[in-house]
């Protein structure tokens, strides 16, 4: 979809720090992080809400998430999918936030080290 922001990430015309990327699935970080290593996975089928996208692509997208998950070694985290606007969904490309719960004890992620 020509305005789609994420649509232009997917054809490089606006830059991203990309983690993954397959004939269907794209995943990248997001720009403004809630944590170190907020990324986002979205299918390359553009769909503004779960229900437009076929399930092929959704399964690949979560498979993805789950793979990076483990990449990145983390143990805690959040996978979020808002849909419409009540719902705090900002962009209307389908995309799943993969956001790690910094482990306290070593410091890691957001906030100040504590040691
Ligand atoms: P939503 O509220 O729609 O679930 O989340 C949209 C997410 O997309 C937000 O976390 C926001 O920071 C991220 N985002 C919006 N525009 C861009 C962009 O141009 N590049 C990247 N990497 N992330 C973006």
């Amino acid at each position: 979809m020509a305005a789609c922001i994420f649509c232009k990430i997917i054809r490089g015309e606006i830059p991203s720090m990309k983690i993954f990327e397959s004939e269907k699935t794209l995943a990248f970080l997001d720009i403004s992080p809630l944590s170190k290593g907020h990324s986002l996975i979205i299918p390359k089928f553009h769909g503004a809400k779960l229900h437009d996208i076929p399930d092929e692509h959704l399964h690949e997208v979560l498979s993805v998430t789950k793979k990076i998950a483990l990449a990145q070694g983390i143990q805690d985290y959040n996978v979020l999918q808002n849909n419409g606007k009540i719902a705090h969904q900002v962009v209307d490309h389908v995309h799943f936030h993969l956001i790690p719960k910094p482990n306290e004890q070593e410091g890691l992620g957001i906030g100040w080290p504590t040691k």
